[in-house]
């Protein structure tokens, strides 16, 4: 039977159209891809209760149902108020009767408020990885109620370090875990254990000196990965207490220009992440002329220019002393499209030893 669905009224409410008519997915935001696996039951539920009993873990870290029938919708929606509820509202301290920022009463019955701002993915971070230099998922739900509910889109992908395993160079936001070290002589032997790490894993700045058996340092382009502090026996290297973060913008897959993101921000303070991110619904507000339409957050700069995102992003912000901001920033997804770097085979360089 044919019959008119608003796609996207559905669409709004994180419920994805599939290929068979009426059949959906509901995609439900998990901010830094961890929750409290009591909520696994409530997956279940949905899933056999009005899904095709299946559910599959969203590239942006969402729990997506698949096979909910459009006349099921209002009945899952009031189901997983408490998953809203308990997520959102509670652990992220959202505010879920605005919509960027403007009063908009929600019902708890009625599901998601808006879809435009993505779920927040992040890599597990120090909560387990001995690489982590911060709790991501933490910061993901400070960052939640900064961005959600609001229809502007806006994809974020936090990492606990520079290996960038959750691609922070590949959304409209990504935040990078860092540490600064610190060099403690009186505990180092000199073993050169960190300055090999550094050269094999990182940024080859450091090196052993041979008079004084210790490590210098140039301190030109150090990535705060702390490698160096991890391959430490003696301790002689450790992290400065203060977390601190890249911000990266503009990255991008996609059909038309996809593109990695560069650097914005370095050495920022959590304080300062987070001042630069409470702005982000006024920026998009003032480059949509305040008309929320169907725009990735990359695309708002490219539409502004680097130039006046900063202008808008920093405005009010107090940075860190040690925060770096990009002069400016210049791209080079023009390169896919016309085909810059694809060369007919017959032009390229065999590799390996070469016949006489
Ligand atoms: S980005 Fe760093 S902290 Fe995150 S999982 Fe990868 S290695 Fe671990
Ligand atoms: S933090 Fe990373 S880049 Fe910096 S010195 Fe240590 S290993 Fe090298
Ligand atoms: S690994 Fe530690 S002890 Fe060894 S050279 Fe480096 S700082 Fe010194």
């Amino acid at each position: 039977m044919n019959r008119d669905i608003n796609i996207k009224k559905t669409r709004l409410n994180c419920f994805r159209q599939s290929k068979v008519p009426g059949v959906f997915m509901l995609q439900m935001r998990v901010p830094g891809g961890m929750v409290d696996a009591k909520y696994l039951e409530m997956i279940e539920h949905i899933s056999k209760t009005w899904g095709d009993g299946n559910f599959h873990f969203g590239t942006r870290q969402t729990f997506d149902i698949c096979g909910i029938k459009y006349d099921s919708i209002p009945q899952v929606n009031e189901y997983i108020e408490d998953y809203i509820c308990g997520v959102d509202a509670e652990l992220c301290n959202v505010d879920m009767n605005k919509i960027a920022g403007e009063p908009r009463e929600w019902d708890p019955k009625s599901g998601y408020p808006t879809i435009g701002a993505r779920n927040i993915t992040a890599c597990i971070g120090n909560y387990h990885c001995i690489c982590g230099n911060i709790n991501t998922f933490e910061l993901a739900r400070k960052i939640e109620n900064l961005i959600f509910p609001s229809h502007y889109h806006i994809k974020i992908n936090i990492v606990g370090c520079p290996n960038d395993c959750n691609k922070a160079h590949l959304c409209d936001f990504g935040i990078i875990g860092c540490a600064k070290i610190e060099y403690h002589p009186e505990r180092c032997v000199g073993c050169g254990l960190c300055a090999k790490k550094c050269e094999h894993g990182a940024t080859r700045v450091l090196s052993l000196n041979p008079k004084t058996g210790k490590i210098d340092k140039d301190p030109c382009c150090c990535v705060g990965c702390a490698e160096c502090v991890k391959a430490c026996p003696t301790s002689a290297w450790t992290r400065e207490p203060t977390d601190f973060y890249k911000v990266i913008i503009g990255g991008r897959t996609g059909r038309q220009t996809p593109r990695l993101g560069k650097m914005f921000l370095n050495w920022a303070t959590e304080e300062t992440v987070l001042s630069v991110l409470a702005n982000w619904q006024k920026f998009s507000a003032w480059v949509m002329d305040y008309k929320p339409e169907y725009l990735h957050g990359g695309h708002l700069i490219d539409r502004a220019g680097y130039k006046k995102f900063k202008e808008i992003m920093l405005d009010g912000v107090t940075l860190n002393p040690e925060c770096l901001v990009a002069e400016d920033v210049f791209w080079a997804e023009t390169e896919y499209r016309s085909n810059y770097n694809v060369k007919p085979l017959e032009t390229h360089h065999a590799a390996g030893p070469q016949k006489a």
